[in-house]
Parts: C-alpha cells; structure tokens; sequence
C-alpha cells in the first residue's frame, strides 16, 4: 500500500469549515487506498498572534518560553482535524512533536531536527489510524519543546516522508503550485509542472515562501518526492524532481523577491589587506548573516566604501557590532537603509549560457530602477533595489525572460 504524507498549511485549517473540508480530503485519499499521515499547520494568523502576545511582555522574549507558546497553535488544529476526521468516519488520532519523536537540537526557535523515532507513527498506521501530527516542532534532549523556523511544517511533513520512507509528500497549500513568481504579485505568473530540488531551493532560499528552505533541503538530500499543490481545487500541482527528469531546461525559471534586507554601507574605509575580516569577523561572531557584499575600488588606494547586506531581524544587532568596531575598522561614516529589497531571477540553464544578466540590467534600467548591489551564482542573479520597486522591478524581470502568461 502507498504511504503518503499530506502537510496542510495555515489557510487550510484556518476555519472549522476548512478542518472539515480538509477532512473530507484526508478520508477520499485513504479510501482510495493509501495510508496517509496528516501534519498540519496553525489556524492561519495564529502564530504570528501568540508572537505578537509575547512581544506586549518583552522586547525579546526568551525563545524557551516563545517555543512552548508558539507550539500551543498547531495543539489546536490536531485535535480539530483529528475529531473532524472521526466525525466522518476515518478513525485518527492527533499527536505531538514530542508524541511522535521529532528530535532535535536546542537552538529554540529554529531548531535543527537530529532524527525522527517514528515508532509511534508506525503502530498508530499499523492499527489502520490516521496519524494527524503537530508541524513545526520537536522536543531537544532535554524533552523541552523546540520549533523548526517559521514556515516549518513543511519540514516536519519532508521529515516524516524521509523516515518513513513514504511515496510522496504532499504539501497542500493557498496555490495550486509553484509559479514562475509569486502569482499574488505577478497576475501573469504561470504553474510550473516540475522544477528542479536546486532551482526550489534558491527560489525558497531568495524569498519564495511556498515552501521553507530547510524543507527543500532535506527533501533534495533524502530524495522525497515533494509535491505542491492547492488543498482548495483539484488540480494538478507542481512536482519537485531531479534534474534528468526536466526535460526542458529554461534559461531562466522563475523570479522571486525578499524584503527581508537591510543596507549597510561603511564610508571610507582603509583599502588594506585585512580590513573585510575586521568588519565581517565581529559580524559572524554575533551569528550575523551577511548576505551580498560589494567593495568599491578605491580612489587613489587609500579607502573605499563597502557594502554589505544582513537580514531586517539582525539589521540593529549588525550597526551595534560595527559601531563598536570603529576604532579598529577606522570608517568615516555608516549608511543604513532597510527600506531594500532583494530581486533575484533563477534557472538551471544559466548554467550554460551568457548574457542572462545583461538583459536583467537593461530591463531594471529602461524602467529608471537603480541597481544598488549585485550578487550571482552558478543558477541566480540578485539585485537590491529601492523597496518602492519591488512589484515593477519583479514584474519587469517576469516580462523580461519570456515568463509571462499570454
Ligand atoms: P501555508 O500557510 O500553506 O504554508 P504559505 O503562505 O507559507 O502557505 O505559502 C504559500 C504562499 O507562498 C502563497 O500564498 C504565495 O503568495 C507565496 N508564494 C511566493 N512565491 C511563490 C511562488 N513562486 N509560487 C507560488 N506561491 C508563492
Ligand atoms: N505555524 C508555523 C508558522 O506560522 C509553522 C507553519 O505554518 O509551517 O510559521
Ligand atoms: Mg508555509
């Protein structure tokens, strides 16, 4: 019998009539023959709500006590669905991160998961039970409860396909697939069919929500056949797959923005061996993320500016490292600015052909948008931009690579 996993998001539970529909779902699926485990999300907007509760308390509130708040909302949606499930005859039980054993280390609120028991999950299957799980937690040693990362039910349900060795996980969602750019901005973005674990994962990785980073990850690493798809229509999704399995490889697949950037510019800083490690050595001490960097060359080589990018959560951290290092790092001045944002385009074909960044250039600059840095990979380009242009400058570029719906 084919064992699938059937990860529901927050939309998706977000109302008792979701819950039953999402039920009715879960039930045709194992009527048709399939032994299904079920991972759900919060009722939409919940978790940001437990947050925004802590947050009235303290100004960073310990992520000890954030863990065992947040992971109250996912609590609620397994028992929900669980009853949901028994009302319409599908026998379920609801369990826990804990229940279930998903360990993990003890970095709270983005905890890394070390292994999945699983044993719970297989007798509870044995018994012909629906196992309807808790996304986005786990417990560490210590048996203290830990969270995955925002968006981390995703991670739980890639987790479980992986130790239980399922078929397929199933990741039903608000959209009925992964489009070529976020189809709430771009009106023209259209349903990919299949794109590749790498091409997922910058997508993910440059701001693409639709599914959590880490979850693709795994997904890549363990080879789970990742599907998303519309937990509302019946659709056909989109299928995560190997590169073979792509037949066409686009030049570029897909565009996606993250306006989770802030800008820090060191003004005049000496031009002399060692002075990048005395700026981004304090800043990886702190657990600082640098994102993009750019060096000016300098004028007559005495001092240049740099550049650099951090996350909007480590924006104020990174100005307090750097202003404690001015004695050292000798700059003239600190320009800050979070009002960035990141635009990135993606594709497995880039690989193997020139010019894809010219034409991003000339696109951006024939609508006046000013490239304030740039950074590249083997299959991405990213630029930073004004905020103000996210939607033109994601809809520029959706136009400018041939992706638009007719
Ligand atoms: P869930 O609550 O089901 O986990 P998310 O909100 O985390 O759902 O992810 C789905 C959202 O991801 C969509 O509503 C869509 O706005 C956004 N998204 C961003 N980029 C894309 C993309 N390229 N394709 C599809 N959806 C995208
Ligand atoms: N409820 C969690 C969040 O909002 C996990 C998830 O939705 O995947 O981040
Ligand atoms: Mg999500």
């Amino acid at each position: 019998m084919a064992l699938v996993v059937q990860k529901y998001g927050g939309s998706s539970v977000g109302t008792i009539e979701r819950i039953k529909h999402v039920a009715d779902r879960v039930a045709k699926s194992r009527a048709e023959g399939s032994d299904i485990v079920v991972v759900v999300s919060a009722m939409q907007g919940e978790t940001d709500r437990l947050i925004k509760l802590a947050k009235q308390l303290a100004n960073q509130p310990d992520s000890r006590e954030t863990d065992m708040l947040v992971s109250t909302g996912e609590r609620v949606t397994i028992a929900l669905l669980a009853m949901a499930l028994q009302e319409v005859g599908c026998p379920a039980r609801s369990l826990t991160g804990r229940q279930v054993g998903i360990v993990t280390d003890s970095m709270h609120t983005k905890a890394k998961i070390e292994k999945v028991v699983g044993d719970r999950l297989r007798e509870t299957l044995a018994e012909g039970v629906v196992p309807v799980v808790a996304g986005y937690q786990g417990i560490n040693q210590k048996s203290d409860v830990t969270t995955l990362g925002r968006g981390g039910s995703d991670l739980t349900a890639v987790a479980i396909a992986a130790a239980l060795d399922a078929d397929r996980c199933e990741i039903y969602t608000d959209v009925d697939g992964v489009y070529t750019a976020d189809p709430r901005i771009v009106a023209k973005a259209q349903k990919l069919t299949k794109i590749t674990y790498e091409e997922m994962l910058e997508m993910a990785s440059l701001g693409a929500k639709v599914l959590q980073i880490r979850s693709v990850e795994m997904a890549m690493k363990h080879r789970v056949r990742l599907q998303v798809l519309s937990s509302f229509e019946d659709k056909p999704g989109t299928l995560v797959v190997d590169e073979e399995e792509v037949m066409e490889k686009e030049l570029v697949s897909g565009v996606a923005y993250s306006r989770d950037e802030a800008k820090i510019t060191l003004l005049r800083v000496a031009d002399r061996p060692g002075v990048a490690a005395s700026i981004f050595g304090p800043l990886a001490e702190a657990h600082i993320n640098v994102d993009m960097i750019v060096q000016n060359v300098s004028e007559g080589g005495e001092t240049t500016d740099m550049t650099f990018t951090v996350s909007k959560g480590d924006f104020e951290r990174a100005k307090h490292v750097i202003e404690g290092q001015r004695g050292k790092i000798n700059y003239a001045g600190l320009i800050a600015d979070s009002n960035v944002v990141k635009v990135s385009v993606i594709g497995v074909g880039m690989r193997s052909h020139a010019g894809i960044a010219q034409r991003m250039f000339r696109a951006l600059a024939e609508k006046g948008i000013n490239i304030q840095v740039i950074s590249t990979s083997e299959i991405k380009i990213s630029v930073l931009v004004a905020e103000e242009y996210t939607e033109l400058a994601v809809r520029t570029l959706h136009t400018a690579y041939g992706l638009d719906a007719e």
